[in-house]
């Protein structure tokens, strides 16, 4: 039960242990074509670009900044935690020249104050977590989409810790790259890093004037292999991960059997039952306000005189793994509970009932 990685489909993990194919083998072709064919349903994005890599979620995070960043753009990022400053700090190695924009601890930038940002600035992009996986707050992606179209600004939605967990309709809502990993919602071990890009991204992309900065994520070396596979083409540029495509291509067959509404409706659902449990007990959360409260992990402050290592050990005593605090400012002051993916009922019963028995103890 951390935010990450998460609690894998049996269906998954069965897909990870097969003899691994040839990146070539029409078998593997169809799994990646499909894969990428279904990424589009899953974050919603008919027209979008799917591209899937090696790799984690930073490496999702720098492939959309190298490729849309060029020296000297200006770059707004909307922090609400400890991924915001990383995504600062990754897009001043392209040369840009970024403004942060951040929450207090437990709060949101609101859409008032990214517009009051926008209206002073020539941004080309403007980045944002939409669930900060140090603090559990959510922040408003649909409107952050809608600030994007109405300003003519790249918007760059860190979904690493929401997609296929939370609501997110990237074309509807506007968002022009969204971005995630594997071993979260997504629903796969750790190894890929994944995204959609808008039309919009990649005629930003095609227009460049220098080259991108980085060899291994250039859209250039990457896009006619995506589009080679889903043609049902071999192609080459870097050995794909065979094995986690295949997995992947089997978490998102599940979760297109569920349907995203259903998918995303499950996780509200859950992870209300979760934080009302949290209250009954006594226990604060970290975001101030429900409605910013993510539906992927819920973060509740210790209670006082508690020691944060002894009760996470005392709950995994009862089988339960949960994670300590990130942020750093408040990190031995509270703990993490990741409920995404899979998650079921049972899943949020057991983990409830291990958190009652620590803390009596
Ligand atoms: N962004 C968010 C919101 C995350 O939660 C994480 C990982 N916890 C990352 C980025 C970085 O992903 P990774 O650890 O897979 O590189």
């Amino acid at each position: 039960m951390i935010p990450g990685p998460i609690e894998f489909h049996p269906k998954v993990i069965e897909a990870l242990g097969q003899p691994t194919l040839s990146h070539t083998d029409p078998a593997f072709i169809n799994s990646f074509g499909n894969a990428l064919y279904m990424m589009r349903k899953v974050w919603l994005a008919p027209t979008g670009q799917p591209f899937v890599i090696a790799g984690s979620g930073t490496l999702a995070m720098d492939m959309a900044a190298c490729n849309l960043i060029e020296s000297g753009d200006r770059a707004l990022v909307v922090s609400t935690g400890y991924f915001g400053q990383r995504y600062a700090d990754l897009l001043k190695r392209y040369g840009a020249d970024v403004t942060i924009l951040e929450a207090a601890v437990g709060e949101v930038v609101t859409p008032q104050q990214v517009e009051a940002v926008l209206d002073k600035g020539n941004f080309k992009l403007m980045t944002f977590t939409h669930v900060d996986t140090s603090t559990a707050v959510l922040m408003d992606a649909k409107a952050m989409g809608e600030l994007g179209q109405k300003h003519d600004v790249l918007t760059v939605l860190d979904g690493v810790c929401s997609v296929a967990g939370e609501e997110i309709r990237q074309q509807e809502w506007g968002l022009d790259v969204v971005i995630t990993a594997s071993q979260k919602a997504i629903g796969v071990p750790p190894g890929l890093a994944l995204m959609v890009a808008s039309q919009k991204a990649i005629k930003t992309w095609n227009n460049r004037k220098t080259p991108v900065g980085n060899y291994y994520c250039d859209w250039a070396n990457w896009f006619p292999i995506m589009q080679a596979y889903e043609n049902g083409n071999p192609s080459y540029f870097a050995t794909p991960a065979v094995n986690l495509i295949q997995a992947l291509e089997v978490s998102l067959a599940l979760m297109l059997e569920e349907g995203m509404d259903a998918r995303f409706e499950r996780h509200k659902k859950l992870a209300a039952e979760f934080r009302k449990a949290m209250a009954d007990m006594g226990l604060e959360i970290i975001p101030k306000k429900e409605e910013i409260a993510a539906n992927t992990l819920t973060a509740p402050y210790y209670p006082e005189g508690v020691n944060g290592g002894e009760f996470i050990g005392k709950v995994n005593q009862e089988g339960v793994v949960i994670a300590g605090g990130l942020l750093g400012s408040i990190k031995s002051q509270y703990f993490r509970v990741g409920h995404m993916g899979i998650v079921s009922q049972e899943h949020i019963d057991t983990t409830v009932k291990a958190i009652q028995v620590a803390l009596g103890k």
